[in-house]
């Protein structure tokens, strides 16, 4: 895997991941995506993409690692000489509760998950594009990051802070002609989502106003536009896709 510029989705066994590793394949990507605990679904998204005749590969990687993190990017990128050229922070975790309920623990894990994995992520792939002069970097943030979420203070914190992030790193690597953006989704049908029940989703769906949940290949759009050259002079901004739930 050397010759194709490589984007590398993190959390891409499943869901919205799954959705952006094949919408990327599908432009020409050699495709790493990493999962923490799901090898099979990994290993059946990489089959999918090898058997439209793309190259991809999968990578056990479990984001609350820092070390595992930073050695990822060497063995994968730095010693395979791999040309990186797109970064999507797409992995995240959930530990719903309400405040006054939430452990000390719960919060760490969702923020470690959500928002510091991006940042060494983030770090990790800037030290590379800096040098190549490009490179183009989507965090997948949230609704909820822009909104907050009664149950949802560690996750809500996290997205902000990756909100937040996003700008700063644009702001800091333009010069270096790398592109930092955030998609924030609203609800999107995934394992994420299908945990809610029923009276809560048909509540949700009732106040947005296109009526329904949406799927992965939204999200997996903007982020194809985001990665592509139509999208060059677009840096710090965050793509709201959720129905017009929240303008
Ligand atoms: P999902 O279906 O639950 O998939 C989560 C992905 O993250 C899986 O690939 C999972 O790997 C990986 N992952 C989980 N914990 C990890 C860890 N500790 N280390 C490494 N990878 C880990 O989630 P999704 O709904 O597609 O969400 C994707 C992103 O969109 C997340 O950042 C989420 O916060 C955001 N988002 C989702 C929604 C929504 O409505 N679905 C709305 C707003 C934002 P395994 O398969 O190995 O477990």
């Amino acid at each position: 895997m050397q010759s194709n510029p490589t984007a590398i989705i993190t959390g891409g066994s499943r869901g919205i991941g799954k959705a952006i590793a094949l919408r990327l394949s599908k432009e020409g990507y050699q495709v790493i995506i990493t999962y923490v605990s799901n090898k099979v679904e990994a290993d059946s998204v990489v089959q999918q993409i090898q058997n439209s005749g793309k190259q991809a590969k999968s990578y056990c990687l479990d984001l609350n690692d820092s070390e595992a993190i930073k050695n990822f990017f060497k063995v994968e990128i730095i010693d395979t000489s791999a040309d990186l050229s797109v970064l999507v922070n797409n992995a995240g975790i959930t530990k719903d509760t309400l405040m006054l309920r939430m452990k000390d623990e719960d919060f760490d894990s969702v923020v470690n998950v959500n928002l510091k994995a991006p940042f060494i992520c983030m770090r990790e792939a800037a030290k590379i594009m800096t040098k190549k002069r490009s490179g183009r970097i989507i965090n997948i943030a949230s609704l909820v990051g822009q909104t907050g979420n009664v149950g949802q203070v560690n996750y809500s914190a996290a997205k902000a802070g990756l909100i937040g992030m996003t700008k700063s790193a644009a702001k800091e690597l333009a010069s270096r002609n790398i592109t930092v953006n955030a998609v924030a989704p609203g609800f999107i049908e995934t394992d994420m989502t299908a945990s809610l029940n029923e009276e809560i989703t048909s509540t949700y769906k009732k106040s947005i106003p296109l009526q329904r949940f949406g799927e992965p290949n939204d999200i997996a759009e903007a982020v194809n536009f985001l990665a592509s050259p139509a999208a060059g002079y677009i840096t710090g901004q965050i793509i709201s896709i959720n129905g017009g739930l929240y303008c």
